[in-house]
């Protein structure tokens, strides 16, 4: 009989207790003891939801503390050794000192979880003896199982994955690591085997990269080695994200089911399916209920979907599931109380989700016609969106189709209007800027609320926001910078900035994910065709310029940013909807430059993050983002300069899209990697304007001139002297006025030196 499962449930809650619990924790405000019994609660409360849902097998050991490789690693003793960690148990501070740092040791990295907007923290493999020192798995199966009489399916990092995500050890290391954790899981495995376990879920989601022969032989050894270790637990091979690489090989492991994800790997997985077959002697654990997305699943096409797969799978080896955890969508619909119905209808997190899994469960026992009411139901709302006004902008439909279809070029290559806008310009040798905001006291902050809640008007407000930037520029100028900002105090978030001024977008008002530890981030819906509306950014830009001779940056986040901190539609390709924010950003650069504003940056920190997994598709996504980021950028008049920024350092494979970005000016994000990128451009010659950060302004700390000097040179020795710039790393609105004063200050003589010395060697 088909059955139904999750691979794992949100952990914050739906009003973000575990959030809330954690805080007041690290805070000092609740003891360890009642730490530990509130999430327990809101654990056995996710676990009861999905039980009264009816799911028939139960994720267990997917709650954390923080973060789910973090706890993989403290299980198997790896800590870092600055953490002054002498084994056993690893205490609770241990804990979270690796995952925030605390006063003697610094946090460990943390990172994207493939393309995922969760972050993992990066274990340090190090120096470690790893040993076990807990069961983590087989205390969450015995709760389950105690508190509710739960069958739970316990969900466990593979070995594979966890040690490709980790650090601190050669490749040629990587068979002697796999040969030191083998025991520890198999010692997992069996204490799990030994309490009766059903099903254990082992997480491999590595496998749908790119993998090569001599993992298939590590795959080999760690599977059998279980299979011969544990013969009475059922093993899942669990994938997620994409389809497998090399599929056959992993349906052949001798495991007992292996998970697939017919969602966002569905054409891949299908095709594999159909060429192949698959094994008669194992469980087909099937994704077809979306993880990551939002939107409510089409039933009807999923049931096509089941319908196809059953051909290959018969009723008693299949099992009806979620694509990948729903960590990654927010917890319930049901809350949002204002949103338009035709969107609310067709919203489904993960509450929701559950239902969908539980439907299409009952659907393949009992037969369509069992769920032909909710079918009707769902196809509707379905429609219901898809027929609305907020879908159907047929200009913004007929302009994108237009303009997607030719070149975005800008008038004149770089070297012509380079020189066109060093006439216009006349600026310095090394040129000084910022990167977009100041520091947003604690004093702006409540501004903006008091404005969001009505007690300000709008009269009041602005001229509140003006203050600020009349003392801000006149900072800039005394500071002595070159290229000035108005300081961004308007906004909260760069997207959501923007996400309220355009038409399309939506904001829930509870659809919190999680992001990395207790942060939680609220990303905007984009559901319908974007559509510029009126001028966004305009009036504070152009009182800026009022009030100085030197140029002001207008500032605009860029469509591949807004789309990739958002949800999105999934009824057309990223594409057209990157398309769509290119062309109503276009007209804020229009109306920014008619407004006397000439040089306009384009902020893409997010370009990275939207990279597909695949290799194979790259290079496409590369193409379209740089294509909607000149389709944003380039109608502006030679003498306009258009900037842009990114953070993030691993920028090396991808500095030729980045060239092809066109922009004249691009500020990137390097203190923290410095070496690694100056290293790229030995390689690469980069051949438009670009400033290095030459200050991380992520510490609150001053650097000194000195420290700034030796990065300006460094940079020099790689980069055209008549190209570079000089700027901090990132926007400075996290950071106090004072300290960012002293740090521009210290920067600003910094370049003088740097002009100075230049000036001597030429
Ligand atoms: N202009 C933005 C700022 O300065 C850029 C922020 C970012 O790169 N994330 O805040
Ligand atoms: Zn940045």
């Amino acid at each position: 009989m088909v059955k139904s499962s999750v691979l794992g449930y949100p952990r914050i809650g739906a009003n973000r207790e575990w959030k809330k619990a954690l805080e007041a924790f690290w805070a000092g405000k609740l003891e360890e003891s009642e730490l530990h019994a509130q999430l327990q609660d809101i654990r056995l409360n996710h676990l009861r939801k999905q039980q009264e849902k009816g799911i028939s097998l139960i994720p267990v050991n997917d709650f954390s503390y923080y973060d789910q490789v973090l706890d993989t690693a403290t299980m198997f003793g790896i800590v870092p050794q600055r953490f002054a960690y002498s084994g056993g148990a690893v205490p609770l501070s241990v804990y979270y000192g690796i995952a925030r740092g605390t006063k003697e040791a610094a946090a460990s990295e943390m990172t994207k979880w493939f393309n995922t907007n969760y972050h993992y923290i990066v274990p340090e493999l190090d120096g470690a003896t790893p040993a076990l020192t807990e069961n983590k798995p087989l205390a969450a199966y015995r709760e389950a199982k105690e508190k509710l009489g739960i069958e739970g399916k316990p969900v466990i990092i593979g070995p594979l994955t966890f040690l490709k995500l980790s650090k601190g050890y050669k490749q040629s290391e990587m068979d002697g690591w796999i040969d030191k954790l083998l025991p520890l899981y198999t010692q997992v495995l069996q204490e799990l085997e030994r309490e009766g376990v059903q099903w254990v879920q082992i997480d491999e989601p590595i496998l749908v990269t790119k993998w090569d022969a001599a993992d298939l032989q590590r795959l080999n050894k760690i599977y059998s080695h279980f299979a011969a270790a544990v013969p009475g637990l059922n093993v899942l091979l669990q994938t997620y994200f994409e389809s497998v690489e090399q599929y056959s090989d992993i349906v052949s492991l001798p495991v007992q089911g292996v998970g697939l994800d017919f969602v966002h790997g569905l054409s891949g997985n299908a095709a594999a399916l159909k060429q192949f077959g698959f094994p008669e002697n194992k469980v087909l654990f099937a994704g077809v209920v979306d993880g990551r997305g939002i939107w409510k699943a089409s039933l009807r096409e999923k049931l096509a979907l089941i319908e196809e797969l059953s051909e290959f799978v018969p009723a008693d080896r299949l099992i009806i599931q979620s694509s990948c955890s729903l960590l990654h969508v927010p917890v319930t619909a049901g809350q949002e109380q204002k949103l338009v119905p035709e969107l609310k209808g067709a919203l489904a997190f993960a509450d929701e989700k559950l239902d969908e899994i539980v439907l299409l469960t009952k659907a393949a026992v009992s037969g369509e016609a069992s769920i032909a009411q909710e079918v009707e139901a769902c196809e509707s709302a379905l429609d219901q969106l898809r027929q609305s006004a907020a879908r159907n902008r047929k200009e913004v439909q007929q302009a994108v189709a237009v303009i997607g279809a030719q070149n975005p070029v800008r008038n004149l290559p770089f070297a012509e209007r380079h020189i066109a806008q060093q006439n216009k310009w006349n600026l310095p040798l090394f040129p000084t800027t910022t990167i977009g905001s100041f520091p947003q006291s604690a004093e702006v902050r409540k501004a903006r609320q008091q404005w969001r809640k009505g007690e300000w008007d709008e009269e009041k407000y602005e001229a509140y926001i003006r203050e600020q930037i009349d003392l801000w520029v006149e900072l800039q100028e005394e500071i002595g910078l070159d290229v000035l900002v108005h300081g961004e105090f308007e906004r909260t978030d760069m997207v959501e900035f923007f996400g309220e001024k355009l038409a399309g977008f939506a904001f829930t008002q509870f659809g919190w994910v999680q992001s990395y530890g207790s942060r939680c981030v609220k990303p905007p819906i984009i559901y319908g065709d974007v559509a510029f509306e009126a001028a966004m950014t305009v009036e504070e830009t152009k009182y800026a310029q009022s009030l100085t001779n030197r140029p002001v940056k207008g500032m605009l986040t860029g469509p591949i940013t807004i789309m990739n901190w958002s949800f999105v539609r999934d009824d057309i390709a990223r594409e057209q909807i990157a398309y769509q924010l290119a062309y109503a950003l276009r007209q804020e650069v229009e109306a920014l430059e008619q407004a006397g504003i000439g040089m306009i940056q384009v902020d893409e920190p997010a370009v990275r993050e939207g990279l597909p997994l695949k290799e194979n598709d790259q290079a496409e996504y590369l193409d379209w983002s740089v294509k909607a980021f000149r389709m944003t950028t380039c109608t502006v008049q030679d003498t306009t300069q258009i900037h842009t920024h990114m953070c993030y350092c691993e920028f090396h494979d991808m500095i030729d899209s980045i060239e092809a970005m066109d922009a004249d000016v691009i500020s990137i994000e390097t203190s923290r990697s410095h070496g690694e990128l100056i290293h790229s451009f030995e390689e690469n010659t980069y051949k438009l304007g670009i400033g290095l950060g030459v200050y991380d302004i992520h510490s609150p700390r001053v650097p000194g001139v000195e420290e700034m000097t030796s990065m300006i040179e460094r940079a020099l020795r790689v980069l055209d002297p008549k190209l570079f710039w000089i700027n901090p790393d990132c926007g400075l609105k996290t950071r106090g006025a004072e300290e960012t004063i002293a740090s521009l200050r210290n920067m600003v003589e910094a370049t003088r030196i740097a002009r100075n010395q230049h000036a001597l060697q030429v």
